[in-house]
């Protein structure tokens, strides 16, 4: 479902525009109502249950959490059921952070990650972003909110601007602490660059050699990294937030000292950060991590070499590592 589709339904119903406005600041924010001081279950006040029946229940089954699987370092992956049977993952993340999910399955196709290997199964609705937040916040805070689950939020980009949208606005979450990860896509820039609501950007780069990215990323728009760096500058000054730049770190693909000098080429001065996450094996597909000390000596180098960057370790990796293990492992355990 999504938010505008819901709005629909809100004014025929009867709801004034200050009744839609409570009702989905109210969702979003998911605070708890009380009575005296005793919480109760209800989100909405008993005025507006009565005025707009069914309206509650309807956004509380948008989303369910089907099992969730905490890791060592304070992040929570949570396997989440949407109304029709299919699952998407989110992820808790340390400090009040949570990634989501902006499709079902994936149609980019990276050949490392779990999720592009299933193609895409279909869209995320934007309430659904939106639900995967309200579930969150129903476990603990929730202060940033990055588009960096499954699927490719350009390839549902009306959803995740609705989502976005209604997230800055009345959901209390800071504008540049909502994080529209993408590989890159022209249309992201345009777009995103006129919304009044206007999130960070991470764009994933993993390689600066265009025929090895065509490999790597075999349906992402064709952009070489010269133009993607060049289109997220715009975008940061435009902003004023620095740009993400992701690198999955794989051992002998992206790790070489060719690699380094295409870094510092493209991103050394740059108004950004270079994020670079060692690979989580994947059951399956044949990439490997590197060693730690290789991936620090990297970013030893980089940082001297005028490039800001950051070694990452993945969130929750104790638990089933990268994105779509969990939803593969439930759909593998239905089926056997
Ligand atoms: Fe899609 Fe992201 Fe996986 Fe690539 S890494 S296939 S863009 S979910």
């Amino acid at each position: 479902m999504r938010i505008s589709d819901l709005r629909q339904q809100l004014r025929a119903a009867g709801a004034l525009p200050r009744h839609e406005a409570r009702v989905l600041r109210l969702w979003a924010q998911a605070l708890p109502q009380t009575s005296g001081k005793r919480r109760i279950e209800h989100f909405l006040p008993q005025a507006l249950r009565e005025a707009l029946p069914g309206i509650e229940s309807q956004l509380q089954g948008l989303a369910r959490i089907v099992s969730t699987h905490p890791g060592q370092d304070g992040s929570e992956r949570l396997l989440v059921g949407l109304a029709d049977g299919q699952t998407v993952e989110s992820v808790l993340l340390p400090r009040d952070g949570l990634c989501i999910s902006s499709q079902v399955g994936c149609a980019v196709g990276c050949v490392f990650c779990m999720t592009g290997q299933g193609g895409l199964v279909r869209q995320v609705g934007s309430a659904e972003m939106v639900a995967q937040v309200v579930l969150a916040r129903q476990r603990r805070a929730v202060k940033k909110v990055v588009f960096m689950g499954m699927g490719e939020p350009a390839h549902n980009l009306d959803n995740v601007i609705e989502a976005i949208d209604l997230l800055g606005t009345a959901g209390n979450i800071g504008h540049k602490n909502i994080v529209f990860s993408t590989v890159g896509d022209p249309r992201v820039f345009e777009r995103l660059a006129q919304q009044t609501v206007k999130p960070a950007l991470a764009l994933s780069l993993h390689t600066t050699n265009n025929e090895l990215r065509e490999r790597l990323l075999p349906r992402a728009p064709r952009m070489t990294g010269e133009e993607i760096v060049e289109r997220g500058q715009a975008y940061a000054r435009a902003t004023g937030y620095p740009i993400q730049y992701q690198w999955t770190l794989l051992e002998g693909i992206n790790d070489g000292d060719d690699e380094i000098e295409g870094i510092v080429r493209l991103l050394a001065g740059k108004y950004g950060v270079l994020n670079m996450i060692p690979y989580n094996t994947v059951e399956g597909l044949d990439f490997k991590r590197p060693s730690w000390e290789r991936a620090a000596e990297m970013a030893r180098v980089l940082h001297r070499r005028g490039v800001l960057t950051k070694l990452r370790q993945s969130a929750g990796q104790d638990v089933e590592a990268g994105c779509g293990q969990l939803r593969a492992r439930a759909a593998h355990q239905q089926i056997f």
